[in-house]
């Protein structure tokens, strides 16, 4: 594979995960980010962001995905978090109601630093844990569709669409990116 690095890309996406701790996020990341993942200086607080280049159509866009790297829990997320940033995967894990229920709040806080024009898709990640489910499908889907959002469920650990999520969050930035240029 090629270094994300070293390649010309037509486009600079910025994004960033967002959702209370535990839900999947860095693991979410890394099988996106594969060999490209980068880590940051400080193992103890994790990884700061990863790249990895994707082909769209005939454009190559460099995908820069931001993670909160366990700060979420001390509200250290600022606007310079969000600064930039085209598109969130917001997740939930299907298995813990609460991270459910604080979806809210954390678009209330995407729109508020992000702006109204963001990419978000809602992401109810841990599908693979089906016999634990303490959210269905459809109420994640249906409360998605009421505010505009795009949604998928997930398993990171399973390796679940996790390509594709981060491919349907890429492609939707490439098309409003492109649109606001015409
Ligand atoms: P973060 O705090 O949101 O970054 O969450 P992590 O990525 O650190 O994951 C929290 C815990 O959930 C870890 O123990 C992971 O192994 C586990 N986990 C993450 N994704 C999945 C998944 O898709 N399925 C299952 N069963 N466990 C997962």
């Amino acid at each position: 594979m090629a270094d994300a690095f070293d390649e010309e890309c037509d486009y600079l996406f910025k994004a960033v995960l967002i959702g209370d701790s535990g839900v999947g996020k860095s693991n979410l990341l890394s099988r996106f980010a594969k060999d490209e993942f980068r880590l940051d200086s400080k193992p103890t607080i994790g990884v700061e962001f990863a790249y990895r280049n994707i082909k769209v159509g005939d454009k190559l866009i460099k995908a820069q995905i931001w993670d909160t790297a366990g700060q979420e829990r001390f509200r250290a997320i600022t606007s310079s978090y969000y600064r930039g940033a085209l598109g969130a995967l917001l997740v939930y894990d299907i298995t813990m109601r609460s991270s459910y229920e604080n979806v809210s709040k954390w678009l209330v806080e995407l729109r508020e630093f992000g702006g109204q024009d963001m990419v978000v898709v809602l992401v109810g990640n841990k599908c693979d844990l089906d016999q634990s489910r303490e959210v269905e499908k459809e109420e994640g889907k249906g409360y998605a569709e009421t505010e505009g959002l795009c949604f998928m469920e997930t398993s990171a650990l399973k390796n679940l669409n996790v390509e594709e999520v981060f491919l349907q969050m890429i492609t939707k930035i490439y098309d409003m990116t492109r649109q606001k240029s015409l």
